[in-house]
């Protein structure tokens, strides 16, 4: 078979279905197979009404004992009908369905499958499927690939076309010698490829998702065991000399440096002065005080006539920690320019033009910075903010850039070291394990909707004190398939009715425009905007110490690592802060996640509990680590397949390195190990 022979060499894929699916990405028939499900459904068994609970995919065997009503509203319609099973009652909600009103008949049983919610004081399920009986158990015995899709793309024809791909896989696809397979108990990669698509059963799906787990992060593993041989060989070329402007500069800043900044600030001057280029990761929990160590190094560099670049994920955060430079470093005599995907025409000419001239020293920008040709006079320093995603491919491009410039990354994921010397292991990482002191411990809760209006009144408390909030949905506008999830749209509405009077309430998504999420941002940075409704964008990064309270919508659907994330947009000023957990999800094992948030703020300590409670193999787990460029794998929950390639990848000679390096990125293509640029949301 030919991976990359076009998606319309299927049967059934024209040209116009093929422009479809190459929305999502898919060109190829090697693309199509890397498609994997996000998901799977798997029907539960049938439960007594009396014995559900909120937040779970119920199943019931029940007749309906009201008369179905439907509600025409404008455009929308909502459905209701009441349920009994004889252990009790419980209310089905449609919404846009008016169709379903002619499947219930008032004294026939039925099986129900949906998920419930709480309103009010009552259980309901939403969206219910109506299944009768066959039906229910043919399709209990098959997990159903669920992918994501678009307008115009189903799943059946997802389905339809892999299978047809599937059916032209060899055993020549495998790359992955004999030895390397037994040694570590994996299947073979075509057989993994059938039963992540089309699992036979849960067993075989597990260890499918544990093989190619294994090859993301092994190629992963292989990728950075050849840029850590690359980088030993740089020796440093640049000629710097400790200053005392950076002496004075430490010494007249508001606040004094935490022991730890100056440990890792004496680590990062070591490397720049030492005999070696500096590959040098900075690990810090959120609010730890990175930023300072950058605006240092950067210093150093400015003043021994050398450049620097700041790269970050984001505008937002580019504009930011550009307002953080200029103001500190201006007064010295530093010029720093901002550079991002908005700044256009002329402008965008005349920064280039002070860049090749050094008539700029510092340079901050968004990631764009290193794909395009930016000529820089002498480049000696590239810092990189990566927030929490592992991107190998950012890090090869720097290596590769010019002159060989000191490298120092900034990470704000705490993982547990053993982890973050396989992840950065191309790297020498120092950690700021302290926050400055002046900080106070954010006071968490964990709490369900009957807490709602108490939330809210907090809230407007914290505003009458000339305080801000955050509000964070896990959605953008109101979707059908997770009707139950808060959406950013919606809630923005319905909370402006109710409050909008008392504060000034304003929303942010990823899917605007950047100016404009460039303004809302800078309308709540400034104070103009009282409370903040947003999907985790506001995660990367932001800083505003005037805001106190974070209140976060269906807690339970994030990961801890994300949480811990979020959580840090608070607390970053000297008042006390707040953060609500909002959970309609009462499971024990959902609880027991919130509750490590709930009694510790510190993110080391989170992660490797995190790592505790989790068992590899958690196929529908929630991904605990955030965004990150694995697409199957979770850094956390997989930690010892991830462990296993490290060692794997220690043993095996340069040949078989090379050679399977070779082949498996030959397969994996496209960024699939390393991931393109994640930024969605
Ligand atoms: P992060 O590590 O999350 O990037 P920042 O560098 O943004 O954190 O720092 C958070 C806030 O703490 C900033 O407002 C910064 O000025 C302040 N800060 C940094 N170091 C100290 C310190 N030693 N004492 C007090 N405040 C500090
Ligand atoms: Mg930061």
């Amino acid at each position: 078979m030919v991976l990359e022979e076009n998606i319309t060499a299927i049967k059934g894929i024209g040209n116009k279905t093929a422009a479809l699916l190459n929305k999502l990405g898919i060109y190829t028939k090697g693309d199509i197979l890397r498609y994997f499900p996000r998901n799977y459904d798997k029907y539960s068994k049938i439960m007594p009404i009396n014995t559900i609970k909120t937040g779970m995919m119920a199943v019931i065997f029940a007749m309906p004992v009201t008369v179905p009503i439907l509600k025409q509203m404008g455009r929308k319609s909502i459905l209701t009908c009441e349920v009994s099973d004889g252990s009790g009652t419980i209310e089905l909600n449609w919404f846009n369905m008016p169709f379903m009103k002619a499947k219930l008949k008032k004294g026939v049983h039925m099986i129900f499958r949906g998920r419930v919610v709480k309103k009010g004081r009552f259980l309901q399920l939403v969206q219910p499927e109506i299944l009768t009986e066959p039906e229910y158990y043919r399709k209990s015995e098959v997990l159903q690939p669920i992918y994501r899709l678009t307008k115009g793309v189903t799943s059946n024809l997802l389905r339809k076309s892999i299978t047809e791909v599937l059916s032209e896989v060899t055993s020549k696809i495998e790359y992955l010698p004999k030895e390397i397979k037994q040694e570590n108990s994996l299947i073979s990669l075509k057989e993994a490829l059938h039963e992540i698509h089309f699992p036979k059963s849960y067993t075989t799906l597990v260890d499918a998702r544990r093989r190619l787990v294994f090859d993301e992060f092994f190629l992963f593993a292989l990728a950075i065991d050849r840029l850590k041989g690359e980088r030993e060989k740089f020796r440093n070329s640049t000629i710097i000399e400790r200053k005392s402007t950076v002496v004075e500069f430490i010494s007249n800043l508001p606040f004094s440096l935490t022991n730890a900044q100056l440990q890792v600030w004496k680590e990062i001057e070591n490397d720049i002065l030492g005999g070696f280029r500096m590959n040098r990761l900075i690990q810090g929990d959120v609010g730890s005080g990175k930023t300072i160590l950058s605006i240092l190094a950067c210093l150093l560099m400015a003043e021994n006539g050398y450049q620097s670049s700041v790269m970050v994920p984001t505008e937002v955060l580019a504009r930011q920690h550009f307002e953080s430079f200029f103001t500190m470093l201006e007064p010295l005599g530093i010029r720093v320019v901002l550079l991002t995907g908005s700044v256009k025409g002329r402008e965008r000419k005349d920064i280039l033009e002070k860049i090749e001239k050094h008539d700029a020293d510092i340079i901050i920008g968004t990631h764009a910075l290193i794909q395009e040709k930016v000529a820089y006079d002498n480049l000696a320093l590239v810092i990189t903010d990566e927030q929490h995603r592992f991107g190998v491919k950012q890090r090869e491009k720097l290596a590769n850039k010019g002159n060989e410039p000191h490298i120092l990354v900034m990470s704000a994921t705490p993982i547990p070291r053993t982890l973050a010397v396989i992840l950065y292991g191309d790297l020498d990482i120092s950690i700021v394990n302290e926050l400055p002191a002046d900080r106070l411990p954010i006071k968490n809760c964990v709490v369900d909707e009957d807490y709602r209006f108490t939330a809210y009144k907090f809230i407007l408390d914290e505003v009458k004190k000339g305080n801000q909030a955050y509000i964070i949905c896990p959605m953008v506008e109101k979707s059908e398939e997770n009707d139950e999830l808060a959406d950013v749209i919606s809630y923005t509405e319905e909370l402006t009715e109710l409050i909008g009077n008392r504060a000034r309430i304003r929303y942010l998504h990823g899917k605007m425009k950047n100016d404009e999420k460039n303004e809302i941002m800078e309308d709540f940075a400034s104070g103009r905007t009282d409370i903040l409704i947003s999907t985790t964008v506001v995660e990367v990064g932001v800083n505003v110490p005037n805001a106190t309270v974070m209140m976060i919508e269906n807690a339970d659907r994030f990961g801890l690592a994300s949480l811990h994330q979020l959580r840090g947009r608070i607390g970053r000023g000297s008042a006390q802060s707040y953060c609500i957990f909002m959970s309609g999800n009462t499971s024990k094992e959902a609880m027991e996640r919130l509750k490590i948030l709930n009694t510790s703020n510190d993110g080391f300590k989170i992660a490797e509990e995190d790592m505790k409670m989790r068992g590899s193999g958690d196929v529908f787990g929630i991904r605990q680590s955030g965004e990150m460029a694995f697409n199957l794998g979770d850094v956390i929950g997989d930690a010892d397949i991830l462990k296993l390639t490290s060692e794997t990848v220690k043993c095996m000679s340069d040949k078989i390195k090379n050679e399977c390096y070779y082949r498996g990125s030959n397969f994996y293509k496209n960024g699939f190990v390393y991931g393109e640029d994640i930024m969605t949301l």
